[in-house]
């Protein structure tokens, strides 16, 4: 009874699904020449995940395209993909996945062709392998996606530590630059060298609270170099509106981290315990930020066992 009840349910949700995917429309803009962007609902993940949560998007060049990240299901990768066709019939060369995290990849498999190569991070395929059965709960919790129906692909170009890499999407030019553990272990940007556009991935989160999930000091010390670029028009955030004000955003961003390194250095100093730092630290910046609360006290259980130990 059990089983057919779930087949039952399996069945409505794969309908829904597929009734959806005929008739949602992605939300593209058009950011900069040849650049769309999708800009995903600051949902918390615990609240009301749905697998649209973050920015992905899109680069045209003369002869192929570029994809930024690909949403958090198989639906959304399709959307996006069925986006791409609408705009250009061009093959798409490259998938790019801006970190490990399941909002940003696990559209992947909506893109996944013989001629298509997969680009990211050097630690990002076992960050992936890593994460697998936890974002395989989630998916299924959340977006009642069965388990093995949450199909990662891993990335087959990978991008050294404090490397760039240029790639050639036919008279545009991007580069990938991976990054040391900062917002995760597995961060790129990717720049559009003819427009000055960043695609700073979770590096930058605009509105709604940044999340830290790697290393606070190399967080700290990336947003210091993000902030010091030159050439750059535009920047294109993990979570937010896309932003030409973009030095002020990283610094935004970078007092936060701060904040939070500092309050919980102080908290530990005063022996206050995890509990009582929950109450207290970075609360000076709990009006700047959406969905605070949840976010901040997720920083705060990150960074706070780490820094015991300095
Ligand atoms: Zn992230």
């Amino acid at each position: 009874m059990k089983k057919k009840l779930a087949l039952y349910l399996f069945f409505l949700t794969f309908l829904a699904q597929s009734i959806l995917a005929s008739s949602i429309q992605l939300n593209l803009i058009e950011v900069a020449p040849g650049i769309f962007v999708h800009q995903g609902k600051h949902l918390d993940i615990d609240e009301s995940y749905q697998g649209d949560i973050c920015n992905i998007g899109f680069i045209i060049g003369k002869d192929s395209v570029a994809v930024i990240d690909t949403g958090g299901s198989l639906l959304i990768g399709e959307l996006l993909k069925k986006s791409i066709r609408e705009k250009t019939s061009l093959p798409i060369k490259y998938v790019i996945n801006t970190h490990v995290h399941l909002d940003h990849i696990y559209g992947n498999a909506a893109f996944n062709d013989l001629n298509t190569k997969f680009v990211g991070h050097s630690k990002l395929p076992k960050a992936m392998q890593f994460r697998k059965n936890f974002y395989e709960t989630l998916n299924l919790r959340y977006l009642k996606i069965p388990f093995k129906k949450s199909i990662q692909i891993p990335p087959s170009i990978l991008i050294q530590e404090n490397e760039s890499i240029l790639f050639d999407l036919g008279e545009r030019e991007i580069k990938i630059t991976a990054y040391p553990p900062a917002h995760t272990d597995s961060d790129v940007t990717i720049t559009d060298i003819t427009t000055g556009t960043l695609w700073a991935g979770d590096l930058l989160f605009i509105e709604r609270t940044p999340v830290i999930d790697g290393d606070i000091h190399g967080f700290i010390d990336v947003l210091a170099q993000l902030i010091s670029l030159d050439n750059i028009n535009l920047v294109i955030p993990g979570h937010g509106t896309p932003t030409k004000n973009w030095q002020e955003a990283f610094k935004k961003s970078k007092d936060y981290f701060i904040t939070l390194r500092d309050d919980i250095r102080h908290s530990i100093a005063e022996d206050q315990g995890l509990r009582k730092a929950i109450e207290t630290v970075a609360q000076s910046e709990s009006q700047k930020w959406e969905l605070f609360d949840v976010q901040n006290s997720r920083n705060i259980n990150q960074v706070y066992p780490k820094l015991e130990w300095e």
